[in-house]
């Protein structure tokens, strides 16, 4: 399969693009399209990179509005435990699919997926077109070590034939969810086979300072000694991590995945240690953190929100620039979190077009559009692996994706009766 976008703009001056087999074969002013092309007329839109969303359960899309503004511990405990105890695979599946569709539409291409079912998710994903790393979380706080373990082994089977543009991970949900035993049995594991991980670290003070009473030691610390902290782990959060935490981690390669709008709707009490973590050396990347609790999946938000924290927490406008921002949302700055490496021949075709003449990106530099002025409303087309998701606004299938998943939200209970 071939395709040929005519008529964009890159980097200020007028391009086309042709991808086969999901790879840019050709970018620059004198492209021609083929005969055999799928054609795509930009008419002036602007190419850019798409987003990557370094973290977020992505099916609980369902749970949207359902306990807000609830302390976190209740909002789990009294609103999401019990319902997540009735989910189905097809739950998970059209929650998912929803999730994608509100990604395509705001310009995310790839995202880092922890939630139940994983292989649901994982043909979600696929259905969709998107592309993903999908862990099952793994919990063994009340003994069932053996029972979470056969799951991750079972999981990590399930999805190993999900095609190329779904990865499996293992995602152990934190370090106090899983006993000190299995948080080394999944440290081999994933050393043995090469598997991805994934587990929220330092999301609350509650959990370092029960940490350091339990074990005398920092959760970053903690984790290394389990075997945990390499170049292979995702760490979301790491709001409360200190200097030598975050030195370590550097030393390690792990990946932090900043989610500042989540953080700040749970009131963790302190914004991630970004300019330190910079000047430490970290890779970094951008998430939503999940639906449930964001409750956006539009990334243009968070990096915005981002960006604006963190000027802010430093005294310093110029803490974080734009374009900074800008590369911290697209994966730019964090190679790990397995994003394209830029839109260049040889690279897999994941591109957004933007759209022509919208009033937010005309006016200025475009990094400080992006960042401070626009929304994913102005994507206009969302292309992946040469495959265009996305065509003028149009997404094939998106009614049925949207009522299905609210027939999934009204059996779980989940869905207002006024909306029902
Ligand atoms: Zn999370």
């Amino acid at each position: 399969m071939s395709l040929a976008v005519t008529g964009a703009l890159h980097a200020g001056k007028p391009v086309g693009l042709r991808a086969e087999e999901g790879v840019i074969v050709e970018l620059g002013p004198d492209v021609q399209p083929r005969p055999e092309d799928v054609k795509l007329d930009a008419a002036g839109a602007i190419l850019v990179p798409p987003l990557l969303n370094g973290h977020t359960h992505a099916a609980m899309t369902l749970f949207r509005g359902y306990g807000d503004d609830l302390p976190l511990m209740r909002w789990l405990e009294e609103k999401v435990w019990p319902i997540e105890r009735k989910l189905q695979p097809e739950d998970v599946y059209w929650g998912t699919r929803l999730a994608c569709l509100e990604m395509i539409r705001s310009g995310t291409t790839r995202f880092w997926d922890m939630y139940w079912h994983p292989e649901a998710a994982a043909r979600a994903v696929r259905d969709a077109g998107l592309r993903a790393i999908v862990a099952a979380p793994l919990i063994d706080v009340d003994g069932r070590s053996e029972a979470m373990r056969e799951a991750a082994l079972r999981s990590l089977e399930e999805l190993s034939e999900r095609g190329e543009r779904v990865e499996a991970g293992l995602a152990p949900h934190a370090i106090y969810t899983v006993s000190e035993d299995s948080l080394r049995w999944i440290a081999e594991l994933a050393a043995e086979r090469g598997i991805t991980v994934q587990i929220h670290l330092s999301e609350t003070e509650q959990e370092v300072d029960d940490c350091v009473a339990a074990r005398g030691e920092r959760p970053a610390h903690y984790l290394d000694r389990v075997g945990l902290l390499t170049p292979r782990t995702v760490l979301p959060h790491g709001v409360w991590l200190d200097e030598s935490e975050l030195e370590l981690i550097a030393a390690r390669g792990a990946v932090i995945v900043t989610n500042p709008v989540a953080n700040l709707k749970l009131a963790v009490g302190r914004v991630f240690p970004y300019v330190r973590a910079r000047a430490a050396g970290i890779q970094i990347g951008l998430g939503t953190d999940g639906p449930g609790s964001n409750n956006s999946l539009d990334l243009f938000a968070d990096m915005k929100v981002f960006a604006l924290v963190q000027k802010h927490e430093a005294r310093d406008s110029a803490a974080v620039t734009a374009e900074e921002a800008w590369e911290v949302a697209t994966g730019a700055r964090a190679p790990l979190l397995g994003g394209a490496r830029g839109l260049e021949v040889g690279q897999p075709a994941d591109f957004l077009l933007l759209r022509a003449g919208a009033p937010e990106l005309s006016f200025g530099e475009l990094p400080a559009a992006l960042v401070y002025a626009a929304s994913g409303a102005v994507v206009q087309s969302t292309v992946v692996a040469g495959r265009v998701l996305m065509r003028d606004g149009e997404i094939e299938g998106a009614e049925e994706v949207l009522a299905r998943a609210l027939e999934r939200a009204r059996r779980l209970g989940l869905t207002p009766a006024a909306l029902a």
